[in-house]
């Protein structure tokens, strides 16, 4: 089984899934392995192949014992479970601006934030979908909730875990 940490880039996905033991950074593989499909001249970014993606992935999950974790924002196209993490729209255009990304591409990527866009494409496509609230959370304790789902999903107990059930964060009904 493939699960994957996915979420607005800014969430905090890397920083806790630094602190955790064999998590495949998508971004990382995608950009060694020339996975991409062209340069999106007006944003500056590299396209991803999702076939290829996906295809690699597969590939290298087959060839492992257990669960096959990986992180990055694209990581709920091509995973069986998914964590979402999430962030107060405010604070993750404080985390962006800091990050130095350009205006339309911090106004982007907080909308998309505000109206759950990462959350939505996982429930559609992934069998099982967990949501983190990371806000006022450290790093640390990032890592330590997702590890606890890691855990509760190796057991093969957890379907639904209180608290992270999608559709937990509401960022819209937070500011009506
Ligand atoms: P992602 O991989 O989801 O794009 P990063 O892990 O790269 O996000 O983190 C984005 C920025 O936010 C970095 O500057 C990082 O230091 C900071 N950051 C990440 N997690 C936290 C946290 N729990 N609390 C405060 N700042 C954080
Ligand atoms: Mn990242």
């Amino acid at each position: 089984m493939i699960i994957g940490i996915t979420g607005t880039p800014g969430t905090g996905k890397t920083s806790a899934c630094a602190l955790l033991e064999n998590v495949l950074d998508l971004n990382e593989l995608i950009k060694k392995e020339g996975l991409h499909l062209e340069v999106d001249k007006t944003r500056g970014s590299l396209i991803a192949d999702m076939d290829s993606v996906y295809d690699r992935v597969h590939e290298i999950a087959q060839g492992r014992e257990g669960n096959l974790v990986i992180e990055g924002h694209l990581s709920h196209h091509v995973c069986d479970v998914a964590i979402v993490l999430r962030l107060l729209p405010d604070e993750l255009e404080r985390r962006l601006v800091e990050r130095g990304y350009r205006e339309a591409k911090i106004l982007e990527n907080v909308e998309a934030e505000v109206v759950d866009v990462i959350l939505v494409e996982a429930v559609e496509w992934c069998d099982r979908v967990y949501e983190i609230d990371t806000t006022g959370k450290t790093v640390e304790g990032v890592a330590d909730t997702i590890n606890e789902i890691l855990i509760a999903i190796g057991r093969g107990i957890a379907i639904e875990i209180e608290g992270y059930e999608p559709g937990s964060v509401d960022w819209l009904g937070l500011r009506a």
